[in-house]
């Protein structure tokens, strides 16, 4: 680009004549004219939203080499060759090349021969790399997938936040951070640790063409093989699963079913990894199934589906996975199968962390957003919005949108739930699963029902209005809430919780959501109230206060956790 300096062409001509694109998109235009004239910028665009060019065309227009700082190295690769393709002189410096590559290209950004330099983070905190941007003249810093600054974050890298050293050793040169996902207090982590007085540039995060699902989980697997063969036959696709286990198992399954499935996770060798990447980029129709490992940045824009096996432990999480279906605008579906599985797993994951009391707090609540996201029987959209701070209407482009569940006031059979479990608890003393509680409420004489002679509980059989699938949808939704304990070191065992209380209280509304049409004959039983619920909510409600009494008393001092349920 050696013309530019003669020329001094400004942005649109850059865009037009360099990129080919007729026109920027959305706030392109601001940050690009910010960052050119020397000031500190945060960007927050969705995956997809053009990122890249808003420092790119500033590097171009301003006099030196734009650094940029990104944790993908898989991906520096291809944009470097996608640069050169345009006329830009672009490389990359990180652990992939080796020591006569490193030479030339650390010899071409001295001499200033460079428009762009991509950076590992790791090579430009090390000695030499900092040393070599020392005897260089930088036009800016970028810093991609800036969230990996923030310690909450699910993509944390500890690398970024030494980035701080940018600001301190070249105040002067302006830096650019820029992500896809950020809630409030990421936004503002970023902007404390990276930048100086930066503005704030934020766009929409709607993504209007991806249809966003969230099937009720009953076999998951078989669920995303229906799925994919009935909806998406031949298409791209990313399968999010939670272990390396259940990826390689169901990239296994799929292929199995004629799917060209391929499975990525780091437990793979880097040879593999590397090999099912490019398959995945270059080739048409593959389903990548996947941890989370694989994703971030990846700019392949015929993806249309992204599936998720297991729930992920964030709205940030779920918001970028999901991102990566239709980049190219055209329709996509985000289908998620979630289970009451997700929800103690989950939950269990965080328990066994070893981060401090504030981060599981934080990772606590970040989970019940994501758990109440999928639950929702109103737009999911205005709610992933929503949490992005964003407000909107309902969407017309989601389950709940397309198909609005009815909802059954289930606040009689939630208390019957809850009385359950605790006679059961209190005539054997120790507590049980939820299949061994369905039974009981349904009436259902097994084994093990017999032999702890359950069938002479008042609550035997006062559930058989229901089907064990709505149990199930009704238990998951308490667990969501914390209504219910679920015990994942013992057996998956329910305790109550303080409060739920206020579900046999009936100071808490529950619904059920029922799926099918309205107008199907197949109706099942009403929920007017039976006495004999409503007694036993009485009763128990009676035990609750006696427990709260002893408990005020008893728990402080010894610390008794919230779903011991009698003294
Ligand atoms: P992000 O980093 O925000 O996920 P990218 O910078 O990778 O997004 O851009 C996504 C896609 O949009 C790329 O294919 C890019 O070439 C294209 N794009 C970006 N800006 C424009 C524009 N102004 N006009 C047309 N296409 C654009
Ligand atoms: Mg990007
Ligand atoms: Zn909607």
């Amino acid at each position: 680009m050696n013309a530019r300096l003669d020329a001094r062409p400004d942005a649109e001509h850059l865009l037009q004549h360099v990129w080919g694109y007729p026109a920027f998109r959305g706030m392109q235009r601001d940050v690009v004219d910010h960052v050119a004239a020397g000031g500190d910028a945060l960007v927050l665009m969705p995956t997809g939203g053009g990122k890249s060019l808003c420092y790119q065309i500033p590097a171009l227009l301003r006099a030196g080499i734009g650094v940029v700082v990104s944790p993908l190295i898989a991906l520096m690769q291809d944009q470097v060759a996608a640069l050169e393709e345009l006329g830009v002189r672009a490389a990359f410096l990180n652990s992939t090349l080796d020591a006569a590559t490193v030479q030339d290209v650390q010899q071409r950004a001295r001499r200033g021969e460079l428009d762009l330099l991509y950076m590992a983070p790791e090579r430009l905190l090390s000695e030499s790399g900092l040393r070599l941007l020392g005897q260089c003249r930088i036009a800016l810093f970028a810093i991609d997938e800036a969230h990996c600054v923030s310690q909450w974050g699910h993509d944390f890298r500890p690398e970024y936040g030494q980035l701080a050293v940018l600001r301190e050793r070249w105040p002067e040169v302006p830096r650019i951070a820029l992500t896809a996902t950020a809630d409030v207090p990421t936004r503002q982590e970023i902007a404390e640790r990276l930048l100086r007085d930066g503005r704030a540039f934020v766009s929409s995060f709607d993504r209007p063409n991806i249809r966003y699902r969230v099937v009720e989980k009953r076999d998951g697997r078989a669920q995303l093989l229906n799925f994919i063969r009935t909806e998406h036959a031949g298409d791209c696709g990313v399968v999010y699963c939670l272990s390396r286990n259940t990826v390689e198992e169901v990239a296994a399954m799929l292929a199995g079913h004629g799917i060209r499935a391929l499975p990525y996770h780091a437990g793979l060798p880097a040879a593999q990894r590397a090999s099912h990447l490019r398959r995945f980029l270059d080739e048409d129709g593959v389903v990548m199934v996947a941890t989370i490992a694989f994703g971030m940045g990846i700019d392949k824009p015929d993806v249309r589906f992204v599936a998720h096996l297991d729930m992920p432990r964030s709205i940030e999480g779920y918001f970028q996975e999901t991102g990566r279906a239709g980049r190219d605008g055209l329709p996509a579906q985000a289908w998620m199968a979630y289970g009451l599985s997700d929800v103690v797993q989950q939950r269990r994951l965080i328990e066994l962390s070893e981060a401090d009391d504030a981060y599981k707090r934080l990772s606590s609540s970040k989970l019940d957003a994501m758990l109440a996201l999928a639950e929702a029987a109103d737009c999911r959209r205005v709610r992933l919005l929503g949490y992005f701070d964003e407000a909107s209407g309902p969407c017309g482009n989601c389950d709940n949108c397309l198909n609005p569940p009815e909802l059954v006031d289930a606040t009689e059979s939630a208390q019957k739930l809850l009385s359950c479990i605790y006679r059961c608890r209190q005539t054997s003393g120790t507590s049980f699963a939820a299949t061994h509680i369905i039974d009981v409420l349904r009436g259902k004489r097994s084994e093990k029902v017999e032999r702890h002679n359950h069938h002479a509980l008042s609550t035997f059989g006062i559930g058989a209005d229901l089907s064990e699938q709505d149990w199930r949808q009704l238990l998951r939704q308490l667990a969501a809430q914390h209504l219910v304990e679920v015990d994942p070191a013992h057996f998956n065992v329910l305790h109550l919780t303080e409060s739920s209380r206020e579900v046999l209280r009936g100071a808490r509304r529950i619904h059920l959501k029922r799926q099918e049409p309205a107008a199907a004959g197949k109706r099942r039983a009403s929920s007017t109230p039976r006495p004999v619920a409503q007694a036993l909510a009485a009763d128990d409600l009676a035990l609750f206060e006696a427990l709260r009494a002893w408990r005020s008393g008893v728990a402080r001092e010894h610390g008794v956790p919230a779903y011991v349920v009698l003294p």
